[in-house]
């Protein structure tokens, strides 16, 4: 059984493509026609992976996000970011969305305390260069339902996800989650800082 029909982001649906050890990085573009806003991701991206979230950019019609983080240093914004606007202040990860066409820019945490702080999320498919490192994992798999996917669906997406070598998660990876984990055990004092 080949589950090939279920469409999950178009970076992907055609089969994942590996990123260049070599690259270091290019520039992302909203999609407005004019004054796009530009942001230059001056490094190579790490954890690419897709998903599920309520929260993430996805494109028109993709039932997942494909989201990777690259550090804060290497993203700038290079043309147009008076369009920029932070969709929610409060959320842990600040995401600036351009207001002509809603298209996540990047997403930062401002919290020094957050496990994550330091790192920017950014969405490589507005960049016209390939080389980006590639999706390699599905977290938040499950929260495609409360966008509004039937739960029966969820066998056809898990088997689609484990065909694209995209181990699906209902959180983020096993090392993604260990080192949340981690961030809080050394805060606490349950292992030493
Ligand atoms: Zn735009
Ligand atoms: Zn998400």
């Amino acid at each position: 059984m080949t589950y090939e029909n279920v469409r999950i982001h178009p970076a992907v649906d055609g089969g994942v493509k590996k990123g260049s050890p070599s690259f270091s990085g290019g520039t992302l573009s909203c999609k407005c026609a004019t004054d796009k806003v530009e942001v230059k991701v001056g490094a190579q991206t790490a954890h690419n992976h897709v998903c599920g979230c309520t929260k993430c950019w996805k494109p028109e019609g993709a039932i997942f996000s494909q989201v990777a983080v690259v550090g804060r240093d290497s993203v700038t914004v290079t043309s147009n970011g008076q369009k920029l606007k932070i969709v929610n202040e409060a959320a842990p990860i600040q995401r600036h969305a351009c207001t002509g066409c809603g298209v996540h820019m990047y997403g930062r945490i401002e919290n020094k305390e957050h496990p994550f702080y330091g790192l920017d999320f950014v969405h490589t498919e507005l960049s016209g260069e390939s080389g980006w490192s590639e999706p390699q994992f599905a977290a938040f798999v499950s929260s495609i339902i409360e966008s509004g996917v039937d739960p029966s669906r969820m066998e056809g997406v898990r088997g689609r996800l484990k065909e694209l070598g995209l181990e699906p998660y209902d959180c983020l990876s096993p090392p993604l989650m260990d080192a949340i984990a981690t961030h809080v055990a050394k805060k606490s004092g349950a292992l030493p800082a």
